[in-house]
């Protein structure tokens, strides 16, 4: 039975729809005014502009100082730097994950973000705290947010004897994904290092999510083995390359055989859309059927002080790292956080479609393009047809 009708929302298309709710799932989406009321409850959208809730493709929760007061960047220039400094700034600060990671989630659920993909370290120091600390709040926030998990050996996976086994433990406790890092730039052994994980992504399986910032042609090498491997495990449409700085690296001629492999095996792409280093091109790969989503990486950690997890500004960021201007090149850009982020974590019944969770962002804006150059504050999030947060707050706050 339907429960709730919002009415006079508008479309990107500029269409006006009512659409109508029953069980937290979309019954109808109608031309204004063709929605008989009935007994539900009347919410009047006010013309504003209709989107489907935002998709963080890649977070790191577990690492985050946000709440916490402002830490000055301690961390030296490279890559092993940067993971020796966050462990030591973990150790000082001694605030539990639940508490950190719950203020982040709240903030990302605040600003439209529904669907999140989060890494979560694992490693021999560590052992599985991480993972036990980020299932708890999965839980304590089931009802609101759709939260999925990617075991990541953060310290390297073969140069971390046990790594592995603790990464096959967090598969069996519920993490979804089986994790990787720069199998030749930290672990010095690619081969190995993807036989690993694929081979534990088959036995259970999983899909793989790799965090490749190896450069240049030793990436690309990576790329076509990570396509190998996909292929001869047969996970075709569950591998997600996340950065991938080395497609930008070279000339697109040189990348274009490459792309048509990884659109034929649909292993995706995650960018950052980083301003330091290149990118994937992303308008050259998605033409060649690529999926390529967008995610903020760390928020306001011992990796950077930066992020925000509005995945509309991470779109915007997207679209000026390309120089895009156009509507439709604003459009694709919110492709990669919206539709393009849900089909690489292979979510199912996503968008805007009678059947698929009531899942959806109301903005006070002119269309898309609109919403994207502005990123208001004022923000509506609906989520299983229930408001759970308004302009910029979480209605139904569970950490103090
Ligand atoms: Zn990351």
């Amino acid at each position: 039975m339907v429960d709730t009708i919002y009415r006079n929302l508008r479309r990107p298309d500029g269409t006006v729809v009512d659409l109508s709710i029953a069980d937290g799932r979309i019954a109808a989406m109608e031309p204004a005014g063709r929605i008989a009321p009935g007994r539900a409850q009347v919410v009047d959208g006010s013309g504003q502009l209709l989107l489907p809730a935002l998709v963080e493709s890649h977070v790191h929760l577990d690492k985050t100082l946000w709440g916490l007061p402002w830490r000055p960047h301690s961390a030296g220039a490279t890559l092993k730097d940067l993971i020796a400094n966050e462990r030591r700034v973990l150790r000082e600060i001694n605030v539990p994950i639940e508490k950190r990671a719950g203020s982040l989630l709240e903030n990302c659920i605040a600003r439209g973000s529904l669907h999140i993909r989060s890494h979560i370290d694992v490693d021999p120091e560590l052992g599985l705290r991480h993972v036990e600390a980020m299932l708890s709040l999965r839980e304590a926030y089931r009802d609101v947010v759709e939260l999925q998990f990617v075991a990541f050996p953060q310290t390297g996976l073969l140069i971390q004897p046990g790594t592995a086994a603790l990464m096959e433990r967090a598969l069996a406790m519920g993490v979804e994904t089986v994790g990787g890092l720069d199998p030749a730039g930290i672990d010095n052994d690619p081969i190995r290092h993807l036989e690993t994980i694929f081979d534990l992504a088959a036995k259970h399986g999983r899909g793989v999510d790799i965090h490749l910032h190896d450069a240049g042609e030793l990436g690309l090498w990576q790329i076509e083995r990570i396509a190998d491997f996909t292929e001869s495990r047969g996970l075709a449409g569950k591998v997600m390359i996340s950065h991938a700085f080395c497609l930008g690296m070279v000339p697109t001629t040189q990348i274009e055989a490459l792309g048509r492999r990884l659109a034929d095996l649909r292993i995706s792409l995650m960018t950052t859309a980083p301003s330091d280093i290149a990118a994937p091109p992303v308008a050259f790969l998605k033409a060649l059927g690529v999926t390529i989503c967008c995610g903020s990486d760390g928020i306001r950690d011992a990796w950077s002080p930066f992020g925000n997890g509005d995945m509309l500004e991470r779109a915007m960021l997207l679209a000026q790292r390309f120089d895009w201007r156009k509507d439709d090149e604003l459009a694709s850009a919110f492709d990669s956080a919206t539709t393009a982020g849900a089909r690489a974590l292979g979510l199912a019944g996503y968008g805007l479609a009678p059947g698929h969770a009531a899942n959806f962002i109301l903005l006070p804006t002119e269309n898309l393009g609109d919403a994207l150059a502005r990123r208001p504050h004022q923000r509506t999030v609906v989520s299983r047809g229930r408001a759970v947060a308004r302009d910029g707050r979480f209605l139904e706050p569970r950490q103090r």
